[in-house]
């Protein structure tokens, strides 16, 4: 059985930790012997894993409801990537999700039902979710300092926004972690590199709502050890799971039975598309949840209360133990 989840290390809600219709009837799938998982709007424990059999089953799982899902560059991207790089790379790794080919089941449509857009460079590296204003959905590098804890085994992350209701996602944004961590751009990678291509393909599967698979083969697995390029390709259980929320048909599989998106693909972020941060720079750039649920909450703005907040991408680094 396929039932969601979140990814085993580090996914947090934020602060504004509502009462949610937890444990709630998840979707059953009659694939079997898939080990991929979704997110969900329930964090997991910290000593959850995933396994070939088992998902974390608490919370609604996450899904983008529009066809079209649009992305922003960072522009001043990174003193290890530069910025055309990392735009064709990360729409590389996109291409890779939306362009999975799922079983036709007789319909015919094969392709995922999902798209997304380079919306070109922003000026903004913030990790926010603007409720009361324009936004965009961001992949930013952390070259100054890295704003999260474990940054010596952490690669990358991508921060969710979602209704904790229904799971639908409303912002996504991806940091890279260029402090601390060598990416190479470079073919082949050597032993000991940390191949951007693979990275961004793994975090690419976080943006659209996937959470860490059981199958050590797939490139949802949470680990990357380095110099493995293996990532940059999805298995059969990552087109799996991509397949099972972006329906060839439309639909997306939620809570309750189906959704089918709007007909039009329309990228254009939630409540608009800015370049720029929605607030006055603030201290930091990084943007934890912790931060961003804190200012929400010193801004008096109720919206916030029925957000969720999800980090729910760490890529770590396998390293080998003494
Ligand atoms: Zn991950």
């Amino acid at each position: 059985m396929n039932v969601v989840a979140s990814p085993r290390s580090r996914t947090r809600l934020a602060a504004a930790s509502f009462a949610l219709a937890a444990a709630s009837a998840l979707i059953a799938s009659p694939r079997a012997a898939s080990a991929f998982c979704r997110t969900t709007t329930v964090p997991v424990v910290a000593d959850f894993q995933p396994s070939t059999t088992k998902c974390w089953d608490q919370g609604v799982p996450l899904f983008w409801r529009n066809s079209c899902v649009g992305y922003s560059v960072q522009k001043s991207a990174s003193r290890q990537v530069a910025f055309e790089d990392a735009a064709n790379g990360i729409s590389r790794a996109f291409t890779k999700w939306t362009g999975a080919s799922c079983p036709t089941e007789g319909t015919g449509r094969s392709r995922v039902s999902i798209d997304v857009r380079d919306l070109g460079p922003v000026d903004c590296g913030e990790v926010n979710y603007n409720q009361n204003g324009a936004n965009q959905n961001v992949i930013v590098f952390r070259d100054a300092t890295w704003p999260h804890s474990d940054s010596n085994n952490t690669l990358a992350l991508t921060t969710v926004t979602f209704n904790p209701e229904t799971g639908e996602i409303y912002d996504a944004d991806m940091e890279v972690n260029t402090h601390d961590q060598r990416v190479t751009l470079t073919d082949p990678v050597p032993p000991d590199g940390y191949d951007f291509a693979s990275i961004v393909t793994h975090e690419t599967g976080h943006f659209l709502g996937l959470a860490h698979s059981g199958d050590n083969r797939a490139t949802m697995f949470a680990n990357y050890t380095p110099g493995a390029t293996a990532m940059r390709n999805l298995t059969a259980d990552d087109v799996a799971g991509v397949c099972s929320v972006y329906r060839p048909d439309g639909a997306r599989a939620v809570l309750n039975g189906k959704v089918t998106p709007g007909p039009q693909c329309d990228p254009t972020p939630r409540r608009g598309y800015t370049g720029d941060c929605a607030e006055p720079a603030k201290k930091s750039c990084g943007g934890s949840s912790q931060v961003a649920a804190s200012n929400a909450a010193a801004l008096g703005s109720p919206g916030w209360m029925a957000l969720g907040l999800a980090l729910a991408g760490v890529l770590a680094l396998r390293r080998s133990r003494r």
